[in-house]
């Protein structure tokens, strides 16, 4: 299949967009600049968007000012009616969504399918939620006094999301957003900007108002700024890099912005001896291998007790050497290309410094160009490079444990607390290994844990708030205090 084969794999053309979307309108940068958008597997083109000027971005926030009173007056339940429709259209636009992900983030078309489904689930769940934006009535302490709290939008929100899961990372922002009654602007990431138009697209279809959705596409420093920096901009939800969002969280502090921040992992799973090994092995590969590694909550260090080591690694490393490594638009790819060559590198370089430090190789190897094959090391160091940076990518590195003790301060050595993962069948490994795990997430004997129903967040450098679940839409409304005296 050569580029514009591929491209046309999306068939209803408006969802592939080469313009942003600013109050209502497709436009294009007014210096003409533009940035190309490629396919992870081939290099080729699929779209070259806009990179717009500092005016058009400040045009998108005051068009949100704008749209923002009669947003949040609007009925939560005549708001959740246009989430249904947005839901019903991205269902109808399933396989053209998967397909438009695949081509630009380069996941296995498998893969993408789910995540259509994920990111369609936030907005199924909040077109409910929001309409359970429920206040207080507080008993006063004095007589001829009413006290009450009440949940409002607060105001105009921005987003900035990432390019591992281009649409599920920019609707679990949005849904909660719009739902609560506020208004939001979305910078989505530079290598996978069209997941995101094409939202904004299925939005305008489902009847969400001009100005209260907009989509700007650009340099991110230039945008990053004129968020932060503006004063309209009342509440800013980040997912990326803990160093961006660090950032970003001092550049939001003059103007006291509500942030959000959904930032780095480096998930430890913790295999205990007792833990059923199908289940283990079945955890660790959804766990590690999910998104081609390529997830905030991936699990990045692997530990095994010592007297289930041998059994877990060897069935382990069959089910590694059994994956696909292709094209993710070919329905049986397991693994497709990472994001770009950079992301292969750092791979290839966890995996040297494993080997140089004792490890030994089960399955897989060195990736090149953009293609890492799943690979699984095992005898790592417990210091090795892979289990202090997120390697995302396709990459186990097993390490052996000993005590439950060593397992635990093993998995919170790390400034890092996602997500984590504990295979075990005893009741109280498990009740005290989710206690005693510093991270703001446990999966206990799986390795799939993200649902729109739970709260997904993070502890220490991790970040802060929570996304997912009626917790998700508190981050979008203010508590306000009401006094009523003279009664
Ligand atoms: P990743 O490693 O996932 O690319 P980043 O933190 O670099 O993580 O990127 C996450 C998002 O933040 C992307 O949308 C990216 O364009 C954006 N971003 C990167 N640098 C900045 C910046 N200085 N200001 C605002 N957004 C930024």
């Amino acid at each position: 299949m050569d580029q514009s084969q591929r491209n046309a794999s999306v068939t209803y053309k408006p969802l592939l967009r080469s313009s942003a979307y600013i109050d209502g309108k497709w436009l294009d940068s007014t210096d003409g600049k533009t940035v190309d958008v490629t396919d992870p597997f081939t290099g080729g083109v699929i779209s070259t968007i806009p990179a717009l000027e500092a005016a058009q971005i400040q045009q998108a926030i005051d068009a949100a000012q704008r749209a923002f009173p009669a947003w949040s007056r609007t009925p939560a339940r005549e708001r959740g009616k246009i989430l249904r429709k947005l839901l019903e259209l991205i269902n109808q636009h399933r396989d053209d969504l998967a397909r438009l992900i695949t081509l630009e983030n380069g996941k296995p078309l498998k893969e993408a399918y789910g995540e259509v489904d994920y990111g369609a689930g936030f907005v199924e769940v909040y077109a409910e939620e929001g309409q359970r934006a429920l206040g207080e009535i507080i008993p006063a302490p004095v007589p001829g006094r009413k006290l009450y709290a009440e949940k409002e939008p607060l105001g105009v929100s921005v987003a900035i999301t990432p390019w591992n899961f281009p649409l599920a990372m920019l609707t679990r922002k949005f849904a909660p957003a719009l739902a609560a009654g506020c208004t939001m602007i979305a910078k989505p990431a530079s290598q996978t900007p069209l997941a995101a138009l094409a939202l904004a697209q299925l939005a305008e279809e489902a009847g969400v108002p001009a100005g209260v959705f907009s989509v700007v596409t650009g340099r991110a420093s230039l945008i990053g700024d004129l968020f932060t920096k503006s004063p309209i901009v009342r509440k800013l939800s980040f997912t990326g890099s803990t160093e961006i969002g660090v950032q970003l969280m001092a550049a939001c502090a003059p103007t006291v912005k509500r942030l959000s921040m959904e930032l780095g992992g480096n998930a430890p799973m913790l295999i205990f001896d007792d833990a059923d090994l199908g289940t283990a092995v079945d955890a660790a590969m959804i766990a590690k291998f999910r998104n081609c590694g390529q997830s905030c909550i991936a699990a990045n260090r692997i530990y095994v007790q010592k007297d289930i080591y041998d059994a877990f690694t060897k069935t382990f490393a069959q089910r590694v050497a059994a994956m696909k490594l292709g094209d993710g638009l070919e329905m049986d790819t397991d693994i497709g290309p990472l994001i770009d060559e950079a992301a292969v590198e750092k791979v290839n370089e966890h995996l040297d410094e494993a080997l140089a430090g004792g490890g030994s190789i089960l399955a897989g190897g060195r990736g090149e160009g953009r293609l890492a094959p799943p690979t699984l090391v095992t005898n790592v160091k417990s210091d090795a490079l892979l289990t202090r940076e997120e390697t995302f990518g396709p990459l186990a590195g097993i390490v052996a444990f000993e005590t439950y003790d060593d397992a635990i301060r093993l998995a919170n050595d790390t400034p890092f607390g996602l997500a984590s993962y504990v295979c075990a069948t005893s009741g109280e490994t498990i009740h005290k290994a989710s206690r005693d795990i510093e991270s703001g997430m446990v999966g206990i004997n799986t390795g799939l844990i993200s649902t729109p129903y739970a709260p997904f967040g993070g502890v220490k450098l991790s970040g802060i708030g929570k996304e997912g679940s009626a917790h998700g839409l508190d981050e979008y409304l203010n508590l306000k205090y009401v006094c009523h005296a003279g009664l």
